[in-house]
C-alpha cells in the first residue's frame, strides 16, 4: 500500500490548529505500520536523511519544578494524587533552585531549560511565579521550554511574554482510546492548549505514550492525529509506558521492542522534519533497541540520569552508547521537554 499522504482525513477530532492541505488518514499511518519491518525502517532512513544529520542526537534535561499531587487520573502517572506510588507531593520550587539547576544545566553544554509542573493547569500565582522563573532563565541565556498542564485564557501569551519558547503537551494516545486511560480531562481539551500556544507563537512539543494497552490501529490513530496538527509539533516525544507500581496500568503486558521501533519509524516518515525525542522508557530498552530506534529515526533523548520522577539512563551509559554507534550530540542544542503529558 502507497505511505504517501493524501488530501483526506476521514474522522478527525476537531482540533483547535486546522488540519494540513497534505494529510495522513489513519489507514494510510496504519499502512505504513504494516509495512515489513526492513522496509519501514529504510523509508524512514530516507526521510530522515533528507533532514537531518543520521549522526546527530539532540540532548535533553528536564527539571519537575512541582512534583506531585495532581488531581488528574492519568493511567500512567506516578504524580497523580490518587495513586499510592509512592511520589511526594511538593509544593513549587524556589527560584533560587531551578536557577541553581538552569546554571548547571547550561555549564553541560545545555542551550535549552524545561520546567515542568504537576498541575492540571497552571493558577494565576503559580504562572506569575513560572514566568519570573522563565524570565530569569532566559537572562542566562539559555531556552526555555515548559509543561504545566491545560492553559486557560490568555496564559499561553503572559508565557511568550516572559520569554517561553516552548510549551509541551501530549495528546497521549488515540482519541478512540483516551478514555481508558484519562477521565479527568477530556481530548479537545489538549487540542485547545495546543492552538492557544500556537497561536501566542510559542513552538510546541507534542507526543504521546505507547505500550499502554492500546492497538496498532490506536498507536495509528495517534500518530495521524500529530502530523495532521498545521504545522505539526517542533517536537515529538515518543514515550514508551514505564510502569509503576500503584498506577492502573501497572502490569498491563509489555510492548514489543520492534513495536516501538515502528512507531518511532511512522512518526519520522509522517513528520519529516520534527525532532522525534525516545522520551520515557529508556532505561529499560537497552542498548540495542535504542539504536533500533535511531536507525528508525529518533534524534533526540533525554539526557541524565532523572526525568519529572522516574529514572534514565545514566549520562556516563549514554555517552557510551553515542560513542559506540559513532553518534554525537548535537552542537549547541541541548533540547529538554516532555516526558510525559501535564
Ligand atoms: S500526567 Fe500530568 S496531568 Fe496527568 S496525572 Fe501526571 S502530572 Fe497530572
Amino acid at each position: 500500500m502507497s505511505y504517501q499522504p493524501v488530501s483526506f482525513h476521514p474522522a478527525p477530532v476537531t482540533a483547535a490548529a486546522a488540519p494540513a492541505a497534505d494529510t495522513w488518514p489513519v489507514d494510510a499511518v496504519l499502512a505504513l505500520f504494516e509495512l515489513p519491518f526492513n522496509e519501514l525502517l529504510y523509508r524512514a532512513q530516507q526521510v530522515h536523511r533528507e533532514h537531518f544529520d543520521p549522526a546527530e542526537v539532540e540532548l535533553a534535561t528536564l527539571l519537575s519544578i512541582k512534583t506531585g499531587g495532581c488531581p488528574e487520573d492519568c493511567g500512567y502517572c506516578p504524580q497523580a494524587a490518587r495513586y499510592d506510588t509512592g511520589v511526594t507531593a511538593q509544593k513549587i520550587l524556589p527560584l533560587d533552585t531551578v536557577l541553581q539547576a538552569a546554571r548547571e544545566a547550561k555549564s553541560h553544554g545545555a542551550t535549552r531549560f524545561c520546567m515542568g509542573a504537576a498541575w492540571r493547569s497552571p493558577k494565576d500565582h503559580d504562572l506569575e511565579q513560572v514566568e519570573q522563573m522563565v524570565r530569569e532563565v532566559k537572562a542566562l541565556g539559555l531556552e526555555t521550554c515548559a509543561t504545566l498542564g491545560m492553559l486557560g485564557e490568555g496564559q499561553a501569551q503572559r508565557l511568550k511574554q516572559a520569554g517561553l519558547d516552548y510549551y509541551n503537551h501530549n495528546l497521549d494516545t488515540a482519541p478512540e482510546f483516551y478514555e481508558n486511560i484519562i477521565t479527568t480531562r477530556d481530548y479537545q481539551q489538549r487540542l485547545n492548549t495546543l492552538g492557544q500556544v500556537r497561536g501566542a507563537g510559542i513552538k510546541v512539543c507534542c507526543g504521546g505514550i505507547v505500550g499502554m494497552g492500546e492497538s496498532r490501529l490506536q498507536r495509528a490513530g495517534l500518530i495521524a492525529q500529530l502530523a495532521n496538527m498545521d504545522p505539526y509539533p517542533e517536537s515529538v516525544p515518543v514515550n514508551h509506558l514505564v510502569q509503576v507500581e500503584g498506577t492502573p496500568l501497572h502490569g498491563i503486558d509489555p510492548l514489543d521492542p520492534l513495536e516501538f521501533g515502528r512507531t518511532i519509524a511512522v512518526a519520522r516518515i509522517t513528520m519529516p522534519k520534527a525532532r522525534v525525542r525516545l522520551s520515557a522508557g529508556r532505561r529499560q530498552m537497552g542498548e540495542a533497541v535504542q539504536a533500533m530506534c535511531f536507525m528508525a529515526g529518533a534524534n533526540s533523548i533525554f539526557y541524565g540520569d532523572k526525568l519529572l520522577t522516574t529514572g534514565n539512563p545514566e549520562v556516563e551509559q549514554d555517552q557510551a552508547l553515542l560513542a559506540k554507534l559513532g553518534m554525537r550530540a548535537r552542537s549547541g542544542a541541548v533540547d529538554a521537554r516532555c516526558e510525559v503529558s501535564s
